[in-house]
This record gives structure tokens, sequence and C-alpha cells, in this order.
């Protein structure tokens, strides 16, 4: 097939891709890709260099391959070709990707690196870290279930899978599913009439691992299923570890009987780490890489990226790269080049837009936001902006009571460490926070 085909039907997966994965990721190991060929059934795509082939094989390939399929509507696979951006031929031997399904197994020979020693404890997963080990290592039952939750690229399935590889070790039989897998094999195993099946598959193992619980939400017959397994597992002891996205009260698509049980065991969140902790992790994904990286290049991209775990692994494989291309040692200004895309947005982000981002969210004018009137939801939107100048601007306490109509300094203060707090233990407050930020984000983009 023509070059021109696997060039259009690559822009078209790459739209899809660019809306459900994180704009980091994506700019980082999907914008310089491009469609090469498609040959022999195969979708060949153009990537620039070693680091991007390995990273989109070990951690989107299904994503990829599956988006690929719904875009050209046939069967093709797919393999990562490294060459030059602006490729001048075909491909002289072209690497065939792992077609297999994933099983523990598989994702162990792809992801050596899933398991506790490489996992960096920090106060921000302390709790949730030293609960998946006394699980995997089975010393104590009272971790039942053990329900992890936290943002995306915080370490939830790293978690899972270290125990999973635990189990391995100690010979101790356990499934790792995601719950998509859960609801494909359990609507599968109904059609086909295959539900005694379906029940021992899941009742026979000591240890079930079910990852991206929330995913489960609507989906009422699957919800079913999972409950009579919890329960099937819990009654005779087995050990059920879930991850989610939200803890079990914020999670109200799911039955009101399945969120009681969650919190029968041991509910264990994760932070984004903090300053610290980023650095530890950069340092050891650098020793893993078998780069040498000095503390203040690791520094100064801790420093700058700061939401998630993902993220910083995709700077740094980035800077490595820039690097390498660049022919230059890896220092501090080749970082900066390397990760002008990934700050490009919050170089936008001025007060301007932080305001009227808390305007759209809480629907008030920001007259009112610098004004002395008050009531609960006014203070909360002037705290929320605040949070935000601080944050987003890195401004000092009493340059934000500035843009806030003359706060002083400890008013700001305190502001900023209840929002803080809040994002712990409000719901309601966090909730309101992503929404600003997501309105901050999109404009950024925009803009
Ligand atoms: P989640 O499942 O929460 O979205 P992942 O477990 O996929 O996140 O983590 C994203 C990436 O960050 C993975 O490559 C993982 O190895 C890495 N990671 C997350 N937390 C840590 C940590 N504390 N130490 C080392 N690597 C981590
Ligand atoms: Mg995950």
């Amino acid at each position: 097939m023509s070059n021109t085909l696997a060039q259009d039907t690559w822009r078209a997966v790459l739209g899809e891709l660019q809306m459900c994965l994180p704009t980091s990721t994506y700019e980082t190991y999907l914008k310089d890709t491009s469609g090469l060929a498609i040959e022999d059934n195969q979708f060949i795509i153009s990537v620039p260099n070693a680091f991007t082939a390995e990273w989109l094989e070990k951690r989107v390939y299904h994503l990829v391959h599956k988006t690929v399929n719904k875009v050209s509507q046939e069967p093709l696979g797919v393999t990562f070709l490294i060459s030059s951006p602006r490729p001048t031929g075909l491909p002289v031997s072209a690497k065939k990707s792992p077609k297999t399904k994933p099983s523990t197994e598989g994702l162990f020979s792809s992801n050596p690196r899933y398991d506790f020693s490489s996992f960096i404890v920090g106060p921000s997963n302390n709790l949730a870290f030293s609960a998946s080990e006394a699980v995997a290592l089975g010393k104590t039952t009272l971790y039942n279930p053990l329900f992890i939750y936290s943002g995306v690229g915080l370490g939830k399935t790293h978690l899972l899978l270290s125990i999973a590889r635990k189990c391995l070790e100690r010979g101790v039989s356990h499934l790792y599913v995601t719950s998509e897998q859960f609801t494909n094999h359990f609507i599968s195993s109904i059609r086909q009439g295959k539900t005694d099946e379906f029940r021992a598959h899941y009742r026979n193992v000591d240890v079930l691992l079910v990852d991206d619980i929330q995913f489960l939400g609507g989906k009422e017959q699957t919800q079913e299923g999972f409950f009579h397994t919890f329960n099937d597992l819990h009654n005779s002891n087995r050990q059920l570890v879930m991850t989610s996205d939200k803890p079990p009260g914020e999670l109200p698509s799911l039955e009101a009987r399945l969120r009681s049980r969650f919190g029968w065991g041991l509910i264990a969140d994760i932070q984004p780490p903090p300053l610290e902790t980023r650095i530890a992790i950069l340092r050891s994904k650098a020793e893993q890489m078998r780069v040498d990286v000095s503390s203040d290049v690791l520094h100064h991209i801790a420093e700058r990226i700061v939401d998630n775990v993902r993220d910083l692994e995709g700077a740094l494989i980035r800077v490595v790269a820039t690097a390498q291309t660049e022919k230059a040692p890896i220092s501090p200004t080749v970082a900066d080049m390397a990760l002008a895309p990934f700050l490009a947005a919050s170089r936008n982000v001025s007060a301007a837009l932080i305001f009227n981002a808390v305007e759209a969210v809480f629907n008030i004018p920001r007259s009112v936001l610098l004004g002395r009137k008050r009531s609960k939801e006014i203070a909360l939107a002037r705290q929320i902006t605040m949070y935000f100048l601080r944050r987003e601007l890195r401004l000092g306490f009493s340059e934000v009571g500035r843009h806030l109509g003359g706060k002083s300094h400890s008013t700001v203060m305190h502001a900023v460490r209840k929002i803080t707090a809040s994002m712990h233990n409000s719901p309601e407050v966090r909730e309101r926070i992503h929404s600003v930020k997501e309105v901050i984000t999109a404009q950024a983009r925009l803009g």
C-alpha cells in the first residue's frame, strides 16, 4: 500500500492518541513519529530514536495497535522502526513487535523494572508501598482487601505488578487483571455460557490483583460478577488488591455494597512525590538507563516536572535523547531545550488566565474575588485562586496577596495551606481544584 495512505492513517491515529494520552506523553513519544508504510500486514511507524521505540513498545503497544486497527479497519500488526525524522527509504529489517496477549509473564519480560526494589519510597507513597509489600509477603491478613488509589502515573500499576512478581517468586498463585480485561472476560463467559469456568478461573487464586477498578463504573452486570468473585475470595481468606483513580467513596457509579466492601481492609493513597523523592526517582531511572546524569540536571528536571512519575520518566528520557541527538553533554541547558514542549503550556499560564479559570468554574466575577464580600463559596474561590497563583506561577506569598487586592502574607500562606490540606481530605474541594486546573491547562494550550 502506498506511503501516503500510511501517512494519512497515522495522522488519524495520532489524533485519536492525542485525545487519550497525557499531553506530556504525547509530546515526548508520539509527536515526532510518522507513518512509513503498510507492508505484509504490518503498519510501520517511524520513530526518531531507540528510547522512543522501546518506550512505545513497552507502554502503549496495545493502545496503538488497537487504534491503528480501528482507524485502518484492517487487522494490522504494528512495528516501530528507528529512522531519521525524514525517512528516505524503507526499512532494511523491520523488527516485529510482540503480538501476544498480555499476561503477567509477558508483562515481566517486557517490564523488568516493575518490582519493589525499583520503587522509590517517600512520604507520598509510603503507606501504599509497605502495605503492598506486607501483602505480597503474606505477612498480614488485615489488609484485605488492599485498596490503593491515586492520580495517574503515580505507581499503582507498578505496585500491583511488584506484588505479582513477588507472588511468582514465592510460588503463590496470583492473577493480575485490569478491570477492562475482567469485564471482557466476564462478558464473553456469559456469551459462551462458560460462567462456571469464569468463576473457577478467579476463585482458584490466592492473590487477585485488579487494576483500575474505576472502569467497572456503570457496568452493572460486571459489577455483579465482581461482587461474587470478591465474596468467594474474601470468604476463603484469599487476598484482594485493587487500584483506582479515586477512593471508594468517590466512585458513585459503583454499587454501594461493592464500595463498602472496599473499605473492609486498608485504603491507601499515593500523592504526587515531593522534590526529594522526585530527585531520587530520577536518579534511579538514570541508573537503570545506564546514563550518567549529574545531580544538578536531575534537580533541574525534578523542579520542573511535578505532577507525576510517568512524566518525570518521560522528561528524563527526552533529555537524554536530546543530548544524544545534539551530541552534547547532558546539562541544564540541554534539559531546558528538551523540556521546552513540556513547559510551553505552563509558561503560557498567567495570573489573568488563573482568574479567568476560577471565574468560569465558580461563576464568580473577578471584581467579586478582589472585593470584600464574604460567603463560603467566595472565600473558597479566593483561596483556590491564591493556591494556583502560588503553584503555577511560583509567586511569593506577598506577591500573591497583591494580586488579590492586598491580602497579607499570612492570609495567603494560610489559604494555600488550607487548600493543599483540602486536596487530601475534601472531595468537593479537590473536584473544584481539578476543574480549575483543567480550564487553566486547556486555555494555556490554546495560547
Ligand atoms: P499508575 O498505575 O498509578 O498510573 P504506574 O504504576 O504506571 O502509574 O507508574 C508510572 C510510571 O512511573 C511507571 O513507569 C512506574 O515504574 C513509575 N513509578 C511510579 N512511581 C514510582 C516510584 N515511587 N518509584 C519508581 N518508579 C515509579
Ligand atoms: Mg496504572
